[in-house]
C-alpha cells in the first residue's frame, strides 16, 4: 500500500541510467541529474514526495570504493529521520557489492534502501530505466497495514525482480534481467502489481535503534583456483605483506587440490592469522568442507566456510569485520554466522 504521506530520498551516484553518448568518442559518459529529470516527467506524478541528492561527481560504478559506501551511509544517516525510504541509483557493475556493504554498515535498518539502475541510459527509447526507477520508488514508499515499511532491508530492484542486496549478483551484461539471487528467494516480483513474499523479508528489531558503521578495512585478497594453478602465484598471494583475509574461490562444495605444497601454504597463512574464507565457484549451492577429502583438508587447516555467500557479500563482510578490529578467531566466528540474512547455514537449509 503506497503511503501518500511518504517521503523518499533518491540518491543518484551515477551509472548508465544517467549517461549520455559522447559524440566525439561514441562512449557513454556520466551526465548530470537534470538529464534524468528532463527525460522522466513521470517523476512529478508520484503521489508521495520524492527529494533527490546527487553525488559529485557522478561515477561509473567501476570507480566505486569503500569511501563511496561511507558517503552513502553518511547521506542516509543524515537523512534517516526525514525519510521513509531511500532509493540509490547506481551503476549495475558493482551494485551487488554496494548493496552488500550497506547491508552490513547499517545495522538494524528500519527503512527500505532500494538500489536500482539500468542497462540502457534513460534517454534511449527502449530504456529499462523508467520502469526500474518508478518501481524502486514505490517499493521504498510501500507500507503494510500497520504503517510499517514492507521491505525494511537493503534490496536491489531490477527488471521485475526484488532481491536481497547481499544475495544478488550481476549475471548478465547485455539483457535487462541483469541480476539474480541464486541461493535465496526473491523478496518480491513486479507485474501488474508488486507482489511481496513477506515471509522471506528481513525484519529488524523496531525496539532497538539503527546503528551506522563506518569502519572498513581493505587488506583482503582473492585466490581463485583453477587446474594447474602455479605454486609461486599461490605463495605470493597467501604471503602478501599485511594481508588480513583471503577469499579462496574453490570448486564445487568447497574443494581444493590435496597437493602438500598447497595445503602447507594454506596452513602457514592461517597460522600467521590470515582469515581464509572458502567460497565456491558454483553459483548455486553451498560450501560443505566435510563432504570430500579435498575439502576436509582445508577445514583441518583452519579455513572458514562461507557457505552459500556470494563473492560480493563475502568481500563486504570481511571488510566490515576486519574494519572493526576483531581478532582472527572472532572474524572467523562472525563469518560463519549470518548477520543480515547474507547466507544460509546447512541446518537452516535442512529445515526449509
Ligand atoms: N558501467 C556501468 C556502471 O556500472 C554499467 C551500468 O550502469 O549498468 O556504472
Amino acid at each position: 500500500m503506497i503511503d501518500i504521506n511518504a517521503r523518499v530520498l533518491l540518491i543518484y551516484t551515477g551509472g548508465t541510467i544517467g549517461m549520455v553518448v559522447n559524440p566525439d568518442t561514441g562512449s557513454l559518459e556520466p551526465f548530470d541529474f537534470s538529464h534524468l529529470n528532463s527525460h522522466m516527467p513521470e517523476m512529478d506524478r508520484f503521489k508521495f514526495k520524492v527529494d533527490h541528492i546527487v553525488f559529485e561527481p557522478v561515477i561509473d560504478s567501476s570507480e566505486i570504493t569503500p569511501e563511496h559506501w561511507k558517503k552513502m551511509v553518511r547521506t542516509i544517516e543524515d537523512n534517516y529521520d526525514k525519510y521513509d525510504g531511500f532509493v540509490i541509483l547506481h551503476g549495475t557493475d558493482t551494485m551487488a557489492y554496494t548493496a552488500s556493504a550497506l547491508s552490513f554498515m547499517i545495522e538494524n535498518l528500519h527503512k527500505p534502501i532500494v538500489l536500482t539502475g539500468s542497462q540502457l541510459p534513460i534517454g534511449k527509447l527502449r530504456t529499462d530505466a523508467k520502469e526500474n526507477l518508478i518501481t524502486a520508488l514505490e517499493i521504498a514508499a510501500d507500507k503494510d497495514e500497520n504503517g510499517r515499511p514492507i521491505v525494511p532491508e537493503v534490496s536491489i530492484f531490477f527488471q521485475n525482480d526484488l532481491l536481497r542486496g547481499n544475495r544478488a549478483t550481476k549475471v548478465n551484461a547485455d539483457n535487462f534481467n541483469a541480476f539474480k539471487s541464486y541461493n535465496y528467494p526473491n523478496l518480491g516480483k513486479s507485474g501488474i502489481q508488486i507482489k511481496y513474499d513477506k515471509k522471506v523479508i528481513f525484519q529488524p528489531d523496531y525496539t532497538k535503534k539503527t546503528i551506522f558503521h563506518y569502519y572498513l578495512e581493505t587488506r583482503i585478497a582473492t585466490l581463485k583456483l583453477f587446474p594447474g594453478i602455479n605454486k609461486y602465484i599461490v605463495e605470493t598471494v597467501l604471503g602478501l605483506k599485511d594481508i588480513q583475509a583471503i577469499i579462496l574461490e574453490t570448486y564445487g562444495s568447497g574443494n581444493a587440490p590435496l597437493s602438500p605444497w598447497f595445503l602447507k601454504l594454506i596452513q602457514e597463512a592461517v597460522d600467521r592469522g590470515v582469515v581464509i574464507v572458502n567460497i565456491t565457484q558454483c553459483e548455486i549451492g553451498m560450501v560443505n568442507m566435510e563432504r570430500y577429502e579435498t575439502g576436509r583438508e582445508l577445514l583441518k587447516a583452519g579455513v572458514v566456510s562461507g557457505f552459500d555467500s556470494t563473492f560480493e557479500s563475502a568481500v563486504a563482510k570481511l571488510m566490515f569485520l576486519i574494519g572493526h578490529d576483531y581478532n582472527p578467531s572472532e572474524i572467523k566466528r562472525r563469518m560463519s554466522i549470518p548477520l543480515v540474512g547474507e547466507m544460509t547455514r546447512p541446518e537452516e537449509k535442512d529445515t526449509e
